[in-house]
C-alpha cells in the first residue's frame, strides 16, 4: 500500500495468482482501519499542497510520470498479463492507452477555465472551476492499468488528491503507476493506494467528511451499493458499471468483414470488457452468412497463455467468470440456442474458455439479459430496424452500442434512438482519451475521459463581486 509517499505492508495478506496456471505470483496487504485513516490524513495534506500547485507544474509532473510509464511499458505489460491473463500485446496496448489518457488529462488540466458573466456596470460574476477535493477511487481487475490511470490522471490533473483501491486480484498495474508518479516528483500524500477488504475500505472512505468524490468501475450490484453509500453522505459519484452491448448489423453491411471484426473484438480480453459487443442483431438477409463466418473465425482462436506470442485469446481472469460463462452457455443451449463454436471448457487446467458463438437464442435465455463478461457472441436475426432498436434498448443496461451500415438514414435513426452512452458506427472503438465515456440507465452515470470527465473532478463556484 502507498500511504503518504511510503510503501507499507501488513501482516495479513491476500494472494495473487496467475489465471493461466494458478501459480502464486505475490501477495497484497490488507488495510486495517488505522491504515485507511492514515491514507485519508495523508490525502488531506496532499490536497492542500497539490491544489496550490500551479496547473503548469502539475502538468509537468503528470507528463513526466507518463514518460516513465512509456519507458517501463514492457515490464508493466508483462506483470499485467501474468496477473490478469490477457495476451501480452493487449497488455502493452493498455499501458500505451493509459499513457495517452494521462497525457491528454495533464494538458487539459491547464485549460479548466471558468468564465465571466456579463452584468450591470460595477458588478462582475466570475465562475471559478475548483478542484473538488479528495477522491476515493475503486478500479477493477479486467483492466489493471487503464482504469486506475484514468482515475489518477483525472484527479491529479484537476488538482485533487486521490486514494485508490485497485483490485486485489490485479494489483501490479496500479503499483507501477504509483511508482512512476512518485519518481516523477509527485508530492507525498497526493496519491495513496490501499488494498484489503473492498467493503471495509469503501465504507470507511466514503463516510469520511474529507472525501469529496467517489469513482467506481465494476459491476452494477456493487455500483448500486456504493452509489447509495455516496448518496447517504451527499458525495457525488462517477459510476462506470456493466453493459450488454448490442450490435445492429444492417442489410447493407459488408457481412464477412463485419463478422471478422466482431470476432476479433469479442476475443479482446476474453470478452471481459464492459463495452464488449455481446448481442448481435443481424439482418435476416445476411444472418446465416454472418453466423457462419463468425463461427469459423471463432473456432480458429485456441485459448493460450497470454505470454505466448501466438495468443489472441487468453484465459478468463478468475474461477468466478469461468463458472458464470459456462452456466450461461449451458442455459442457452438447454433453451434451444444453436451452438456453433466453443461452448465447453478447454481440456486444460485453469480458466481457459473458448470463444463461443450461439445463434437463434430464445429471448428467455439468461445470457440475453445477464452481462456475460466473457467470450460469448449471441446472435439473433431481425427484419425491421424498429424491432432491432427495440431489442437493443430492452435491457436495463446502456453503456456501449454498435451499428454497421452505410445508410445515412439508418445511422441517423440508430444514433438518435439507441439508448447508450457510447455509440460507434462501422467500427468497434468505444472511447479515446479525448472523448467522454460512460453509461446511462443501470450502466451508471458521470463520465471518464474528455472535458466532461475532467469536469467531474471539479466544482463550480460563482463569485459575484460589486466593485466599489
Ligand atoms: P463483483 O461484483 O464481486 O466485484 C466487482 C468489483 O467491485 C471488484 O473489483 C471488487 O473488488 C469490487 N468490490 C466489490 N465489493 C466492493 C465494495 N463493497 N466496495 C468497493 N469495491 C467493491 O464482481 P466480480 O466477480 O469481481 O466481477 C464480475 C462482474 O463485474 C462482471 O459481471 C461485470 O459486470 C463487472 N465488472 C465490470 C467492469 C467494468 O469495466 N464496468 C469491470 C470489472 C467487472
Amino acid at each position: 500500500m502507498l500511504i503518504d509517499g511510503e510503501w507499507r505492508k501488513t501482516a495479513e495478506e491476500t494472494p495473487v495468482t496467475n489465471p493461466a496456471d494458478e501459480t502464486l505470483l505475490r501477495a497484497v496487504p490488507v488495510a486495517a482501519s488505522n491504515d485507511i485513516d492514515a491514507a485519508i490524513a495523508a490525502a488531506e495534506r496532499g490536497q492542500r499542497v497539490w491544489q496550490k500547485t500551479a496547473p503548469a507544474e502539475r502538468a509537468r509532473v503528470i507528463l513526466a510520470a507518463a514518460a516513465l510509464l512509456r519507458e517501463r511499458a514492457e515490464d508493466i505489460a508483462l506483470a499485467s498479463t501474468l496477473e490478469q491473463g490477457k495476451p501480452l500485446a493487449q497488455s502493452q496496448a493498455e499501458v500505451l492507452r493509459a499513457c495517452e489518457i494521462i497525457e491528454w488529462d495533464a494538458n487539459e488540466g491547464r485549460r479548466l477555465y471558468g468564465r465571466t458573466i456579463p452584468a450591470e456596470s460595477g458588478l462582475r460574476h466570475t465562475v471559478l472551476r475548483e478542484p473538488i477535493g479528495i477522491v476515493a477511487a475503486f478500479s477493477p481487475w479486467n483492466f489493471p492499468v487503464s482504469p486506475p490511470a484514468r482515475k489518477i490522471a483525472g484527479a491529479l490533473s484537476a488538482g485533487c488528491a486521490i486514494i485508490l483501491k485497485p483490485s486485489e486480484e490485479t494489483p501490479a498495474g496500479a503499483i507501477q503507476l504509483a511508482h512512476a508518479f512518485l519518481d516523477a516528483g509527485l508530492p507525498a500524500g497526493v496519491l495513496n493506494i490501499l488494498f484489503g477488504d473492498p467493503a471495509h475500505i469503501s465504507q470507511r472512505l466514503i463516510a469520511h467528511r474529507s472525501v469529496r468524490l467517489v469513482t467506481f468501475t465494476g459491476s452494477v450490484p456493487v455500483g448500486k451499493r456504493l452509489a447509495a453509500l455516496a448518496g447517504e453522505h451527499m458525495k457525488p459519484a462517477i459510476m462506470e458499471l456493466g453493459g450488454h452491448s448490442p450490435v445492429i448489423v444492417c442489410a447493407d453491411a459488408p457481412v464477412i468483414e463485419t463478422a471478422r471484426a466482431s470476432v476479433q473484438i469479442k476475443a479482446r480480453n476474453a470478452g471481459q470488457v464492459c463495452v464488449a459487443p455481446t448481442r448481435f442483431f443481424a439482418h435476416a438477409s445476411l444472418y446465416e452468412a454472418f453466423v457462419e463466418e463468425a463461427a469459423a473465425r471463432a473456432a480458429e482462436l485456441a485459448p493460450l497463455d497470454g505470454r505466448d506470442p501466438a495468443c489472441r485469446l487468453g484465459p478468463l481472469a478468475n474461477a468466478r467468470r469461468l463458472a458464470a460463462v459456462d452456466a450461461l452457455v449451458k442455459d442457452a443451449v438447454s433453451r434451444g440456442a444453436r451452438l456453433l463454436a466453443g461452448g465447453r471448457q478447454v481440456e486444460r487446467r485453469s480458466f481457459y474458455y473458448p470463444l463461443t458463438v450461439l445463434a437463434d437464442l430464445p429471448a428467455n435465455a439468461r445470457a440475453m439479459h445477464e452481462e456475460p463478461f466473457g467470450p460469448l457472441m449471441l446472435i439473433q436475426p431481425f427484419t425491421d430496424l424498429d424491432d432491432a432498436i427495440a431489442r437493443a434498448n430492452s435491457l436495463p443496461f446502456g453503456l456501449a452500442a454498435y451499428a454497421f451500415t452505410d445508410s445515412a438514414q439508418a445511422a441517423e435513426r440508430i444514433s438518435s434512438e439507441v439508448q447508450c452512452g457510447n455509440l460507434s458506427i462501422n467500427h468497434y472503438v468505444a472511447s479515446l482519451a479525448e472523448t467522454p465515456f460512460g453509461g446511462i440507465k443501470d450502466s451508471g452515470y458521470g463520465r471518464e475521459g474528455g472535458m466532461e470527465g475532467l469536469h467531474c473532478y471539479t466544482t463550480v463556484k460563482n463569485v459575484s463581486h460589486r466593485l466599489r
